[in-house]
């Protein structure tokens, strides 16, 4: 890797490779030699802003005692969520986007100054796309600065202005508070950290939306969890608004105001009337919002219906931002069961999830535990290249190892060292032509193929399907929007799509007709520590109770569909069977398949696979009208069905992308 920077003293840290742009700016002062010991204060100001706003940073330092000699060094370490806007990726000389960023100094020089003015040239000030500790990471922004000469003295104070009022930064998107960690060397080659570092707290946006979710699946008379929740234009947990009101389809049900204060309402309904039930939060100003479906019975059902995501990144990941993903998935999402899935490779150097890291993965998993509220699994993801594809990890207990990208080197071998575990794999974005996966045989412990998360879907090569990889403008780390959505900021605007899709034998249908017995779950892949958006990926499960052991062996059943992350109802049997299931037909199956969408369906598609022919047919597809489809049938053209599989989709979008859901297969065996 290059350098573009010779003249700095580098006499640590600065590891080759890193490097990403430079340029010269400082500080005045008068004359520099060792003092010790010296202490610092770095503040920043302003420190409270709206999410994604447009704003500057001024990093107020002074030496509290002692000085700051030549070959001194000031190092500040922006997190990725602050650092992602304001320094536009270039092209590296290969043409690709970063991670190797290059920033033309005249970029740099209107993004930072010294103040006061005459304090330049005795400093330098490099940009380096690493952490304090000098691995690469390629959100984040460390900045130093080197004192090239003379000194700057106790009580005198030095300011590096980020952005300015002609070249804004614009500040992060998340909701969050975080530290700006700062480590100095006063001219000795030590690093010193800051007990104190400036911290910068961004907060949500206004309201934009309110989510409101509900068990899908409840019986007369028995309390239904009810969760209410609002959210900025960003994905942001928001201020609910004031004066609203609760209300039912279940004519037994009287209206109640919410008395909800800050982000999030929970609470209880009990219907009284069987059937699909739903609630509706808003008032005159906001418009009422609708949660999913709730299927009421007289009688406890056996099974009832969990909402899970399993594929979440936070800052623990080489390519992702954010803290504490579980507080969000159980708090905000209001998910059953969820895994945070960080990255078991890093960049270069960087080794991916830490063993303090890995121990602080397992020891959420145990403290969120909650049976009967909250249900957690330990994962990772093992992000294997082409032909293998990127792979999930689940285990079924909460202390399982990690096994290192380092030491997988092939799909095998992960398998093989899973297998004195309980454990599975799932594999993702299979299409993507940077990762696309090569179906050779099915395994034990592959029974589950994630069909969508927010990279797009992962059921056929469709490049102009709405929900394909090329019609999501990827925009790292913050997930993909629609092109064309006004949330792309400018710079990237005019991007190619990160993720396009690989023409060749990738996909979901492609998988199944290779004979592999894939059940369907999506997931968010969301990279913001904010899983379980209501437009990115969700798994569901049917169970019969919520706690870790039955909903590990349900998602290794494949008792699942997926969905894009609305809360979609969709029961489907053949003979009687469950998805995920073979099932004997001597004859033509019966099938039964009983849908409610969150909004108006727009058609329900089942598909098969026959044997004979080796392709795709439409069995049948329905166009009803309002949000709810009930069929019975049996399939006269039945001959020799593999397996079936039913897709659905709906007629609204959600934050501008098409919502659809896709059953698992259920095969079948001909019989005698
Ligand atoms: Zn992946
Ligand atoms: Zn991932």
């Amino acid at each position: 890797m290059e350098r573009f920077l010779s003249s700095v003293p580098c006499r640590c840290l600065f590891a080759a490779g890193l490097l990403l742009a430079a340029s010269l700016l400082l500080i005045s002062s008068t004359g520099c030699s060792p003092n010790p010991p010296t202490t610092l204060s770095v503040e920043v100001t302003p420190n409270r802003f709206r999410v994604d706003d447009e704003s500057h940073l001024l990093f107020r330092i002074q030496v509290k005692q002692g000085k700051l000699s030549t070959g001194s060094r000031i190092s500040l370490a922006l997190p990725g969520s602050w650092a992602w806007h304001t320094i536009r990726p270039t092209r590296r000389e290969d043409g690709k986007l970063g991670p190797t960023l290059r920033v033309p100094s005249q970029e740099l020089l209107e993004y930072f100054a010294l103040l006061p003015a005459e304090t330049a040239d005795q400093w330098e000030l490099e940009v380096l796309d690493e952490h304090h500790d000098g691995t690469y990471h390629r959100f984040d922004r460390r900045l130093v600065l080197t004192c090239l000469a003379n000194e700057l003295p106790a009580s005198q104070v030095v300011t590096l202005r980020y952005g300015s009022g002609a070249r804004p930064i614009r500040t992060s998107r998340l909701a969050e508070t975080v530290r700006i960690p700062v480590r100095f060397d006063p001219g000795d080659g030590q690093w010193r950290e800051l007990d104190d570092p400036p911290r910068l707290t961004t907060v949500a946006g206004s309201f934009h939306t309110i989510l409101v979710t509900a068990d899908s699946v409840g019986t007369v008379g028995q309390p239904v969890d009810v969760h209410v929740t609002a959210r900025d234009r960003l994905g942001n947990s928001a201020e609910l608004p004031s004066g609203l009101e609760l209300r039912s389809s279940d004519p037994g049900m009287e209206p109640v105001s919410l008395d909800a204060e800050g982000a999030v309402w929970t609470g209880q309904a009990r219907f009284t009337t069987p059937g699909f039930q739903t609630l509706e939060v808003g008032n005159g100003a906001v418009g009422f919002h609708r949660s999913n479906p709730v299927r009421v019975t007289e009688e406890e059902a056996p099974l009832r219906l969990y909402w899970g995501d399993l594929h979440s990144h936070s800052t623990m990941s080489k390519d992702a931002l954010g803290v504490d993903p579980f507080t969000f998935a159980r708090d905000q999402a209001n998910l059953d069961f969820f895994a945070s899935s960080e990255h078991s490779s890093g960049d270069r150097r960087d080794e991916g999830i830490t063993d303090p890291e890995w121990q602080s993965i397992q020891a959420s998993v145990r403290s969120f535990y909650e049976p009967g509220r909250f249900v957690t699994l330990l994962g990772y993801e093992c992000s294997l290249p082409a032909p293998f594809g990127h792979h999930n990890v689940y285990f079924a207990d909460d202390s399982a190892p990690l096994y290192r990208r380092q030491e997988v080197k092939t799909l095998d071998e992960l398998w093989r060292r899973l297998s004195s575990h309980r454990a599975f794999t799932v594999p993702h974005h299979t299409g993507v032509h940077w990762a696309a996966s090569v179906w050779d045989r099915d395994h034990p412990l592959r029974p589950l193929f994630e069909i969508f998360s927010v990279h797009g879907q992962s059921e056929l090569f469709e490049p102009e399907h709405p929900l394909s990889y090329d019609q999501l403008v990827g925009m790292a780390p913050y997930g993909t929007y629609p092109i064309g959505s006004e949330l792309v900021p400018e710079e990237h605007r005019g991007m190619v799509p990160i993720s396009n899709s690989a023409r060749g034998p990738h996909y979901a249908r492609d998988a199944w007709a290779a004979g592999l017995k894939l059940g369907t779950i999506a997931a968010s892949d969301d990279h913001t520590a904010r899983p379980g958006q209501p437009y990115w990926g969700l798994a569901a499960v049917w169970a019969e109770r919520l706690d870790r052991e039955t909903i590990y062996q349900a998602l290794a059943k494949r008792q699942t569909y997926a969905t894009t992350g609305q809360r979609i109802y969709l029961d489907f049997r053949i003979n009687g069977g469950m998805p995920g299931t073979r099932v004997t037909a001597g004859g033509p199956p019966r099938i039964e398949l009983e849908v409610h969408g969150t909004d108006d369906i727009a058609w329900v598609e089942l598909v098969a696979f026959d044997r004979d022919r080796g392709g795709y047919s439409l069995v049948k597809r329905w166009t009803p009208r309002g949000s709810r489809l009930r069929v019975s049938l049996t399939d006269g053209g039945y001959s020799d069905r593999a397996f079936y599989y039913v897709r659905v989709r709906q007629r609204g979008l959600v934050e501008h992308r098409a919502v659809m859901a896709w059953s698992s297969p259920i095969w079948i065996d001909s019989g005698p």
